[in-house]
């Protein structure tokens, strides 16, 4: 998929993108179509803002405190135009926005440390922290604000301005969040910009951003790093994901059923660290299936405005498109679905939550990144031949072990490939932990002080020892 495929507003004398509901798959709104051409004034003007921004850490501190209050009243708005344009239902909108004031609170009282290097010579080596310069953020559209919010409130609280593109299938919110946060930041601190392809591409190679943060697909975020190389600006990269969660024998389905169901389809399956791939003893294989399935019949499924429910559509065509194919691939292989396993009828991007059972190991759907509602649940019998099934892609975001013997579960998730591992619950996170991927998921760490470490760069002022 491309994000070519969001669509101009036909006829629309300006440049316009159509944003469309993916509840009733019709355009509700517009967002500027920006050319690339108009990308130096805005860093031209974000480097301007820079040199103000950067001199005052105390008036930083207050502005990003201004913001999450001002992020916090406009909540109704965001959240609603939210699950609008991206689908998920209301609830998750608004901790998508309370997440965002969280962030920006926490950044606002974080500050990098300066450090003296004591090593016996009759020298005084300091270590001090700078800010970068303009930051260009490039974000997808699974949870457009919380990781804008990820990418500039450390960028801003370390003392860079921003350039922020959302995707063009979810600029509004992000845009809505733009006027928020212009309300208490500085003129051109952060700056909102809209349209399709080649504007992300150009941001990421223009010579006046100096750190390039990127969330997005493995294939794309090559691509950016391709062209940041033009400028050697620093890179930091947040891909895709495959994770596996990994049932040990002593699990009990009934207790923890709930939780993995959840831990794969919120956000309908588009979150980078979604369990993706459940492995269970062969013994517990089919009481796992059964637990899951009947939770994917019965779960309720519509748009994310009706406060009933718990799952909305895919957010885009081109995506639901990709998630048709993959199932129908592993149906070809000799997959069944014992849930789902096809797009609802009728209108929206809606496809029924899928469990998949008799997946051939080689399928894309176990191999790939399904990035929607669909499940693979594969039966292992040996303990070693589950962790080298979880470590056997390519992506090493996240994984999980589950079972009742913590310390044997935590045993197990030591020896997972990847960035984070929980024991008996998946992708929770703390803002004060690193956050990075190993293998194709990642470059560069996010998260806690290492994401305000990641907008900084060290300056050392070495001089003699005061006798
Ligand atoms: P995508 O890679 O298609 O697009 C991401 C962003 O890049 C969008 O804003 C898009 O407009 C822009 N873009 C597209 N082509 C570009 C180019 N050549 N140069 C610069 N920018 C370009 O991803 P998507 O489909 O929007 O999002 C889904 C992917 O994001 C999944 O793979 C998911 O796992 C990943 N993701 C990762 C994380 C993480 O933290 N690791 C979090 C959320 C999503």
């Amino acid at each position: 998929m491309t994000t070519s495929e969001a669509e101009r507003v036909p006829g629309h004398p300006a440049l316009r993108l159509a944003v469309v509901d993916p509840a009733t798959g019709e355009a509700f709104d517009e967002a500027p179509d920006q050319r690339p051409d108009e990308l130096d004034a805005v860093v031209e003007r974000a480097h301007r803002a820079w040199h103000g921004w950067r001199a005052d850490p105390v008036a930083r501190t207050a502005a990003l405190r201004a913001a999450a209050d001002a992020v916090e009243a406009a909540g109704d708005d965001l959240a609603r135009l939210l699950t609008r344009e991206q689908g998920k239902p209301l609830a998750e909108s608004y901790a998508e926005v309370a997440r965002t004031a969280a962030r920006l609170r926490y950044f606002a009282d974080l500050a990098p440390r300066t450090r003296r290097i004591v090593d016996g010579r009759p020298v005084r080596s300091e270590i001090r922290w700078r800010p970068l310069g303009p930051v260009a953020a490039i974000v997808p559209w699974n949870f457009p604000l919380q990781l804008a919010a990820a990418k500039f409130a450390p960028a801003l609280a370390a003392g860079n301005t921003m350039v922020l593109k959302p995707s063009p299938f979810t600029p509004l919110a992000t845009r809505l969040l733009g006027s928020v946060l212009a309300t208490v930041l500085p003129e051109n601190v952060l700056t909102v910009v809209t349209g399709r392809e080649p504007l992300g591409a150009r941001l990421a190679s223009h010579p006046g951003i100096r750190h390039v943060t990127f969330t997005g697909s493995v294939s794309t975020g090559r691509a950016v790093a391709e062209a940041a190389a033009a400028s050697l600006a620093r890179v930091t990269l947040e891909l895709g994901g495959n994770d596996a969660a990994v049932l040990l024998d002593d699990v009990e389905v009934d207790l923890i059923a709930d939780r993995l169901f959840w831990a794969a389809f919120r956000n309908c399956g588009q979150v980078c660290m979604a369990v993706k791939r459940v492995y269970a003893p062969a013994r517990l294989h089919a009481e796992v299936v059964e637990a899951l399935a009947q939770r994917a019949k019965t779960v309720s499924v519509g748009a994310g405005l009706d406060p009933d429910t718990r799952l909305g559509p895919v957010n885009n065509a081109p995506q639901r498109a990709r998630i048709k194919q993959v199932t129908q691939q592993a149906l070809a292989d000799g997959a069944r679905a014992a849930a789902g396993g096809h797009p609802l009828g009728g209108p929206g991007y809606f496809f029924a939550p899928t469990i998949l059972t008799d997946v051939p190991p080689g399928s894309p759907v176990v191999t790939g990144e399904q990035f929607g509602p669909v499940l693979p649940v594969l039966p292992y019998g040996s303990l070693d031949e589950a962790v080298d099934a979880a470590n056997s892609t390519g992506f090493g975001l996240g994984g999980s072990v589950w079972g009742t013997d913590l310390d044997r579960a935590e045993a197990v998730a030591e020896r997972l490939e990847c960035g984070t591992a929980w024991v008996n619950h998946h992708a929770e996170l703390s803002l004060a932990q690193p956050f990075a991927g190993v293998k194709d998921s990642g470059v560069g760490v996010a998260g806690g002080p290492w994401g305000l470490y990641g907008n900084l760069r060290p300056f050392v002022v070495h001089r003699p020892q005061e006798a």
